[in-house]
């Protein structure tokens, strides 16, 4: 009796399932934008919103390239890769693969993302990065790599000095949510700086209690003001949050392109909320 009402509420349920039939074709591209993506909650645009304005470019001063101050903790000091791990897309863990020379550190696509050993919760950031002199291909594929704080809220990395993409989705963009709010990008073959104030979120169980907040300064120019993260981004999606620990390793991404990164150091952030 159980294994025919079995069969019978799965044949009904079989029977509401829309006819198979070719996919809707994707409105828009990854240099234009889309016009065919949810709205971000909270947001006049879309995902990726081929209509959102791009914020405007801005000439950046001199390069600030920051020393770490004597209670940071050095993950990349121009030497070696001691620090961290490779993370595959299976989430094997290995030694990492990407090249140290000339006192950076330069991504061997497809390697998987470089992890750090340690975990962080909030923190301040300082990295550096380079897209390479040479980088071809357009939209997301112009130079692509990331700041992914916790492992997975992205500050994007990408050639934004010439490079259109969608405005969510260009360099310093709050990755799939909010644009920088200028363009302080500088051209392929210059060190660009980001400055990253993060708060991490809070779950209790598997509820969010605070979503986490970000500050970023690019190469000395404010473009992120305390912003609320909306969750992990994904592309053409509304990001959203899942549970995760107080503390997670923070990774930089491997897009596939040869991005270059150096004077990479986090400072602990204690007592700023009173606490
Ligand atoms: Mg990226």
């Amino acid at each position: 009796m159980k294994l025919i009402a079995t069969i019978l509420i799965a044949g009904a349920v079989f029977a509401q399932q829309p006819a198979p039939g070719p996919k809707p074709e994707v409105q828009g591209n990854d240099r234009d934008g889309y016009t065919d993506t949810p709205v971000n909650p909270g947001q006049p645009w879309k995902v990726h919103d081929a209509a959102r304005p791009r914020p405007a470019k801005v000439t950046p001063g001199a390069l600030v390239s920051t020393p770490p101050p004597s209670d940071a903790i050095v993950l990349f000091d121009g030497k070696d890769l001691t620090k961290w791990v490779t993370r595959m897309r299976n989430g094997q863990t290995t030694e990492p693969k990407w090249k140290v020379e000339n006192g950076y550190i330069e991504i061997v696509p497809r390697n998987g993302r470089l992890v750090t050993k340690e975990k962080f919760g909030d923190v301040q950031l300082h990295v550096e990065w380079m897209i390479p002199e040479g980088t071809e291909g357009e939209g997301q594929g112009a130079g692509n790599s990331g700041i992914e704080l916790m492992g997975r809220y992205e500050i994007q990395v990408l050639e934004s000095y010439e490079g259109l993409t969608y405005a969510d989705g260009q360099a310093a963009s709050i990755y799939g949510q909010w644009p920088p709010l200028v363009n302080a990008s500088r051209p392929k073959g210059q060190w660009n700086v980001y400055d990253i104030f993060f708060e991490a979120p809070k779950f209790e169980g598997e509820r969010l209690v605070k979503p986490a907040f970000v500050t970023v300064i690019h190469n000395g120019v404010l473009v992120h003001h305390r912003k609320e993260i909306m969750g992990r981004a994904i592309h053409r999606r509304v990001a959203t949050y899942a549970p995760h620990g107080d503390e997670e390793p923070f990774s930089l991404q491997d897009h596939g392109r040869p991005v270059r990164f150096k004077n990479i150091w986090m400072r602990r952030l204690k007592g700023y909320d009173g606490q």
